[in-house]
């Protein structure tokens, strides 16, 4: 079990990260001191008049692009030498955030959660001297297939979906491999299995399918009341329609999930019903 998470972040804007990380669970984490969170000002490094990070592109072209000087300062600074020194823990990860990078995913978060530190390098303008990334990141994140105007929004994105998978960070230790994306049925078949006669959890997040839409009081809003099943009691068929109601909705919203989704037969009939209309 990993207490004490670490995470680093160099930017421009270390100011950005104090809203974002004074809410809710990752602000209590960070109160608990399960996780830490730092930024460093990539300025810090920058030691001419005008403290400058960044340079026109060799090549010609719009915009500038982040030097590499003060960003390999910083991280040296952090105690990460280039990769090539053998010198680096290898509890520690090293991330450059860009929209050409691996993409994250809940898989990569769970990945991320293992280690003990994770630093990230945020991008501006047109991005980082790609020396960077060579000689010092360990992986390349892009949250998705969209460009943002810096890499800090994603690295608190990654920081927030990472962290809250350490263990103690979630008050219950088992919601987060039961949402959406959780984690592959057979790691948490025998958990399933004890919880089968209880009440259902969000459990059926498992095997890679969307979670199932929630309801809460008041039973009639707007006109719709919300799914009998689900005030009856009866937990087994609640089991049911929940599953049927996360395979409706990966079917219709991200139908490419359901390829690698692990699916029983009855699943398999119930999308083959769906398909048909
Ligand atoms: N010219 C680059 C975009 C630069 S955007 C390109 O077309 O790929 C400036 C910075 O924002 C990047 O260096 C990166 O750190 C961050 N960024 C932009 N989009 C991102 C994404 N989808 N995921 C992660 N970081 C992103």
């Amino acid at each position: 079990m990993i207490v004490g998470m670490r995470f680093d972040i160099v930017t421009i804007f270390p100011g950005f990260f104090e809203s974002v990380f004074a809410h809710g669970i990752v602000r209590r984490a960070l109160k608990e001191g399960l996780v830490t969170v730092e930024a460093h000002d990539l300025r810090v490094y920058a030691h001419d008049r005008h403290r400058t990070v960044d340079d026109r592109p060799f090549g010609g072209g719009e915009g500038m692009v982040l030097k590499p000087e003060p960003l390999a300062e910083a991280l040296e600074k952090q105690g990460l030498g280039t990769k090539g020194l053998g010198t680096r823990d290898v509890k520690t990860k090293v991330i450059l955030l860009s929209a050409q990078g691996r993409l994250f995913t809940q898989a990569v978060a769970r990945e991320l959660a293992r280690v003990e530190r994770v630093v990230l390098v945020c991008g501006r303008y047109e991005g980082v001297d790609e020396r960077v990334n060579e000689l010092y990141c360990d992986m390349e994140l892009s949250i998705g297939d969209y460009v943002l105007s810096g890499g800090e929004l994603a690295a608190a994105v990654v920081v927030d979906a990472t962290m809250r998978l350490i263990p103690g960070v979630l008050g219950n230790e088992a919601s987060a491999e039961y949402e959406s994306f959780g984690a592959p049925d057979s790691e948490i078949a025998a958990e399933i299995d004890a919880d089968v006669h209880g009440v259902p959890r969000s459990q059926h997040g498992a095997g890679g399918l969307l979670d199932y839409p929630q309801y809460t009081r008041p039973a009639e809003f707007g006109g719709l009341r919300a799914p009998e099943v689900l005030m009856n009691g009866d937990h087994a068929e609640i089991r049911r329609w929940r599953r049927e109601q996360q395979l409706r909705k990966t079917l219709k919203n991200r139908p490419e999930l359901l390829e690698r989704a692990t699916l029983n037969a009855e699943d398999i009939l119930m999308i083959e019903e769906m398909r048909r209309g």
